[in-house]
């Protein structure tokens, strides 16, 4: 049966102005028409949010479910099981927050994609990186001082701190073999790890060849945690899809990222989680993370402005992991203070996230022949992004056109 979802304002994701009292037309999963006269079809089941906003579900393209707020010791205390488990956890939270797509940046075994999809359980569509390729000593290596690695790899997580082309193209066939979506490769150092500095680059551009080579070999992208400037650039002129983090993007940099339609995934709010979670609990970060944290912060802001004004493509992401779960869309408040609109934060969280997953066919945009992935929000974000992050604001949460999540019928009925 069609379903008719009276919109109040209508935010499409194009970027495009709103449309006021419209209505979405969906069969099954996919959306089938937007009449702007607002006319309900007689035999269609009707939904009304005639006095909220709707828009498309948000996208993420940087999170780690596998990952939460944890102490070393807490870490070494998890079974990989019970990271499953919170993975599975988390994967709802991020849904409840409103975002109905995520991009896993490594750490995240693909049943959890598949649990998801054979509707075990709630959660956004995932795009897994499963494990991200790292030199020895680079931010992937986690071997502590004390010689002891905190996170060793196993069958679904294969071990990826490799070194030389051979090694890495292994490593890339192996993640591939293991369920990756993207490849997820480190080009620089970074905050988290124990054995390297954000502005240290990371493998050679041999090593970089060899993994975008694989990668397209099999119809896939690659995604570079790349903050050192000549880590971006060979990640960039190296050919990756998208550059994550960025702190120290230069003029050559963002020209290559121009001309070759680089994506920049910038996770602003993720220092700012280290720093808070070290505020909060002295123990619960390693005293590099937090000099690294505040040492990067004001390039990183810098870096993003200069981006954003050259006009780089940017895609939200946020490192969440790094910060805790279902707080996501402060990264678009984050955006917003840096210069962007609503509107183009907005745009950066679904249609342009959507297209750095390489799923624009089916999300991020609310047109006919997408699939109904939206939410219905109390009040306006282009008035007020900061909404967005109140989850009780989210009335209406629809993934493949299911609602996750509806209140509509529970909320009193508004007088016109
Ligand atoms: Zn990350």
């Amino acid at each position: 049966m069609a379903t008719a979802l009276r919109c109040g304002t209508l935010i499409d994701g194009t970027g495009a102005a709103p449309l006021r009292h419209a209505t979405l037309l969906f069969e099954g999963e996919t959306i089938t028409a937007i009449d702007p006269s607002g006319e309900v079809p007689r035999d269609a089941e009707l939904l009304d949010a005639s006095d909220l906003t709707v828009m498309p579900g948000m996208i993420d393209c940087h999170v780690h479910l596998s990952s939460w707020p944890q102490s070393t010791q807490d870490r070494l205390l998890t079974p990989f099981s019970l990271s499953v488990a919170t993975a599975l956890h988390h994967a709802r939270v991020t849904l409840e927050a409103g975002f109905t797509t995520a991009r896993d940046a490594a750490g995240t075994p693909r049943g959890v994609k598949q649990a998801i999809e054979q509707g075990l359980f709630p959660g956004p569509r995932l795009r897994l990186a499963v494990s991200a390729l790292s030199q020895t000593g680079g931010h992937g290596d986690s071997t502590m001082p004390n010689g002891a690695n905190i996170r060793l790899g196993n069958s679904e997580l294969p071990h990826t701190v490799v070194d030389g082309v051979e090694a890495v193209r292994r490593a890339a066939r192996e993640v591939l073999r293991a369920g990756a979506d993207q490849i997820k490769v480190h080009t620089s150092g970074g905050v988290m790890s124990p054995n390297d500095e954000p502005g240290a680059s990371g493998f050679s551009p041999e090593e970089i060849a060899a993994i975008v080579y694989e990668a397209r070999a099999a119809g896939k992208t690659v995604m570079a945690h790349a903050q050192a400037t000549q880590g971006i650039k060979n990640a960039v002129f190296g050919g990756i899809h998208s550059i994550e983090h960025g702190i120290y993007l230069d003029e050559e940099a963002v020209e290559g990222m121009l001309q070759r339609g680089t994506y920049l995934v910038a996770t602003l709010v993720a220092p700012l989680w280290v720093i808070r979670r070290a505020e909060a609990d002295p123990a619960s970060v390693p005293p590099y993370a937090l000099r690294k944290a505040r040492e990067v912060m004001a390039a990183h802001q810098s870096s993003f402005r200069m981006a954003y004004q050259r006009g780089v493509r940017i895609a939200m992401g946020t490192d969440t992991g790094v910060g805790p779960h279902g707080t996501n869309a402060e990264e678009l408040q984050l955006m917003v203070q840096a210069g962007m609109s609503p509107m183009e934060a907005l745009v950066a969280t679904t249609r342009t996230a959507a297209e750095c997953c390489r799923l624009g066919h089916l999300t991020g945009t609310l047109e006919p022949g997408k699939r109904a992935d939206l939410l219905a929000v109390d009040g306006n974000p282009l008035d007020d992004i900061s909404l967005l992050q109140d989850k009780r604001r989210l009335v209406l949460i629809m993934r493949d056109c299911k609602a996750f999540k509806n209140t509509l019928t529970a909320r009193a009925p508004v007088s016109v």
